[in-house]
């Protein structure tokens, strides 16, 4: 087996490294307030980024992104792993990173909320994990009830990254139960400022990390923030989406 990294990736490698040797290990005393990079240190940092061409890389090329591989990935956060100039798992400054599942919206939901998160509008959070349903989401208990042109959301969700700040979250929760993973779970789109939606803990973790916890009481979501088909969430493939929500081992819940 060859492991030799292909020659655009060495590249890369070497812009990277250079990155982090000249800008991000000199600032590392001074960078940090908190879990957060001072907006000061982010702004410089991003542009300096940009400059370099280490600008979105995740995001495919045609929303304006490098569209690095997984290898050209890893690769990228082996060296920036050399500093602790940035937060561990937070903001980063490489531009936004929004997740796969926002890419395959109908465009009038990407209007709404895709494009201004590569604009850097808009952020989001991912919520899946609850209190009694971390590595098998098909015990969850956050149930999504339809009722006409609408769902209705109950439940609670733990362990929750970037949720305060964030202007949507991007939530599993069960439609049908008894399936649970196995087409039972459903992945919305809910607005933070969804009345009956509300952050009612925060929780510091080792490593600088900052977790919410969230409790949805009726919460309406209209039907068209329900992403792809109904008890998808954990479908490998569904019409065109990718394997979505369910990032965890997929035990069956029943
Ligand atoms: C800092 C931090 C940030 C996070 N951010 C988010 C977020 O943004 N959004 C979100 O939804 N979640 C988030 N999580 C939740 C994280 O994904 C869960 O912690 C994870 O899914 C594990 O769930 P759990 O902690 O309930 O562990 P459990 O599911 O209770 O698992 C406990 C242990 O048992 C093992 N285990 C579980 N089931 C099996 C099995 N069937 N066979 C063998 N071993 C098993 C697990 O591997 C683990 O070692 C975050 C967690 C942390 C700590």
């Amino acid at each position: 087996m060859d492991f030799e990294l292909p020659e655009d990736i060495r590249l890369l490698r070497e812009t990277v490294r250079k990155f982090v040797d000249r800008e991000l290990i000199p600032i590392e005393m001074h960078s940090m307030d908190g879990p957060d990079l001072k907006p000061e240190y982010k702004k410089s940092l991003e542009a300096k980024a940009r400059e370099l061409g280490l600008w979105q890389l995740d995001t495919p090329a045609e929303f304006g992104g490098q569209g690095l591989s997984l290898l050209a990935l890893a690769v990228v956060w082996e060296e920036v792993s050399r500093s602790i100039a940035l937060p561990n798992r937070g903001d980063g400054v490489f531009g936004p990173s929004p997740r796969p599942i926002l890419l395959r919206l109908p465009e009038k939901m990407k209007e709404k909320y895709l494009y201004p998160i590569l604009r850097g509008e808009k952020s989001a959070a991912f919520a899946q994990t609850e209190p009694e349903a971390g590595s098998d989401p098909g015990r969850m208990k956050t149930r999504a009830v339809r009722q006409g042109d609408h769902y209705v959301i109950n439940g609670y969700k733990r362990f929750i990254s970037h949720a305060k700040g964030a202007d949507f979250l991007q939530l599993v929760a069960a439609t049908d139960p008894e399936k649970g993973s196995r087409g039972g779970l459903s992945v919305f789109i809910v607005d933070m400022d969804s009345k009956g939606l509300s952050i009612v803990r925060e929780n510091r973790h080792m490593m600088g990390d900052v977790t919410y916890e969230i409790a949805l009481d009726d919460v309406r979501v209209p039907a068209e923030n329900l992403v792809g088909e109904e008890g998808q969430a954990c479908a490998r493939r569904s019409r065109g989406f990718p394997a979505t929500a369910c990032t965890r081992r997929r035990t069956a819940s029943a």
